[in-house]
């Protein structure tokens, strides 16, 4: 987390703080049903860190003196929920009020990061109560006039000293190194084996029907040269006795074995196996909903392609359809209708048995991975969510509407995004998809699945 969140009594300087730190004015965003911009982000030092000026947060209605407490205690709170490092301004002319102490009292407690920022100091020093400051007991204030610019490096200077160095850039390095974690699921005969055998292109996964074969999962390498020519290690994680148990076709054997397949719990990207001559069935539908509750990215790939071809080449058609084209169209058409998948997920129509189109699999396997490392900047993700908010704002349900103040990234693999809220039982299952399609599609996210972490606030 490198968030840093100012916060403090209205007039202090926390607007004209924030803009000196990120070298822009503000834009004010007014009231509007879905999302506001109660809090204003921005990127800093080239993205190093994520402001917030919260001080807009719990404004409703007339400014009275115990609202004006309120919404000051409203803005610590969700700085302390957010920040790794809270900037805390006091103003240095007017001196420490009640309110500061009050604040200075709540962020004491926390077990947070703060800055003591003593602002307006661009007068006399003699004029600065510094003995009040320092009984505020959060160390040595820094001191800056946020108007004129004065001690704003070392301001700059000491919040990066603070929040420590970056996490390195060498995330492609460490990608080259890390195997990518992939498996095959589906139901028995869809060719999953025969598409492991094709990766490792040896027997090795063919195990006895003996029962009592050990069922753990266990992790076969192997390597993939990419279109750049790169090669790409894998680990192909699957379970030995999948052969024994297909033998047995039993329900619970069957669902057993489902359940035994927690090696997607350890796979960074899900292949979901289709037969190509059969359309989507209930069982699929069962096996697709595994990964999806994992939130694992998943390609579709849709195996023996080859009889279709050959079908096809005896000039008949296949079902009605006249060209292969159209009968991939409309096999892709149905997927998406009857299984609920992360929005884009990739498709591809395969040959285990020939070798066709494997590699497009591997590929699109790979490109999935680089995806899920991907860094949501917090600027254009609460961008996005007001956009998508505007375009569709979300249903009124007993008289409220779902609202979002702030949005923020805060995992990878899989993507999870932290909601700040009004209520979090005023997101629909319906509204949740639609922002997570539009997420998908405005960070080039195609396939990968989203976590929505809701935090309520009212
Ligand atoms: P699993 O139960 O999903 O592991 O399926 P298998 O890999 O055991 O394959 C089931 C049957 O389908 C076997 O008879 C395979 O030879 C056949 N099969 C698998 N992939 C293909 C393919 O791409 N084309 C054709 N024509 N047959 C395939």
């Amino acid at each position: 987390n490198r968030t840093v969140a100012i916060v403090g009594r209205p007039n202090v300087g926390k607007s004209r703080l924030f803009n000196r730190l990120a070298r822009k004015r503000i834009s004010i965003v007014h009231d509007q049903p879905g999302i506001t911009r109660d809090v204003i982000s921005a990127e800093v030092e080239d993205g190093h860190y994520t402001l917030l000026d919260t001080g807009g947060l719990g404004y409703k209605g007339e400014d009275t003196p115990a609202r004006l407490t309120a919404a000051s205690e409203a803005q610590v709170d969700f700085a302390m929920a957010t920040a790794a490092l809270i900037l805390f301004v006091v103003d240095g002319l007017s001196g420490v009020s009640a309110l500061d102490e009050k604040i200075a009292a709540m962020l004491r407690r926390s077990r947070k990061k703060v800055r003591l920022v003593v602002n307006k100091a661009d007068f006399d020093d003699e004029k600065i109560q510094l003995d009040d400051i320092y009984r505020l007991g959060l160390g040595e204030p820094l001191r800056v006039s946020a108007e004129h610019g004065r001690g704003e490096a070392d301001l700059r200077d000491a919040i990066l000293a603070e929040l420590g160095p970056a996490p390195g850039d060498d995330s492609d390095e460490a990608e080259a190194e890390r195997p990518l974690g992939v498996c095959f699921i589906g139901r028995p005969n869809v060719g999953k084996s025969s598409l492991s055998n094709r990766l490792l292109q040896s027997d090795r996964l063919i195990v006895s029907d003996v029962p009592g074969t050990t069922r753990d999962a266990i992790e076969l390498p192997f390597q993939f040269k990419g279109r750049n020519g790169k090669l790409y290690p894998f680990r192909l994680i699957d379970t030995a006795g999948i052969k024994a148990a297909t033998k047995l076709a039993s329900p619970v054997e069957y669902f057993s074995r489902l359940r035994s397949l927690d090696a997607i719990k350890n796979t960074d990207v899900v292949f979901l196996v289709l037969d190509a001559m059969e359309g989507v069935t209930q069982q699929d539908k069962a096996i697709a909903g595994e990964a999806i509750k994992e939130k694992k990215p998943i390609v579709i790939v849709v195996n023996k392609w080859d009889l279709v071809h050959k079908e096809f080449r005896k000039g008949d058609g296949v079902r009605g359809y006249k060209t292969e084209r159209e009968y991939r169209e409309k096999y892709e058409a149905a997927l998406f209708d009857r299984l609920f998948f992360t929005p884009g997920a990739p498709v591809v129509f395969v040959s285990a048995m020939s070798g066709y189109e494997v590699d497009r699999m591997l590929n699109a396997a790979v490109k999935l991975n680089r995806m899920l490392d991907a860094k949501l900047p917090t600027a254009k993700l609460n961008r996005t969510i007001e956009r998508l908010a505007d375009q569709n704002p979300p249903p009124a349900i007993g008289g409220k509407r779902f609202r979002v103040y702030y949005a923020t990234q805060t995992g990878t693999r899989p993507f999870r995004i932290k909601l700040f809220c009004n209520r979090e039982e005023k997101l629909t299952e319906q509204y949740r998809r639609y922002l997570e399609a539009g997420l998908v599609e405005e960070f080039g996210l195609n396939g990968c699945p989203m976590y929505f972490d809701l935090v309520g606030k009212e």
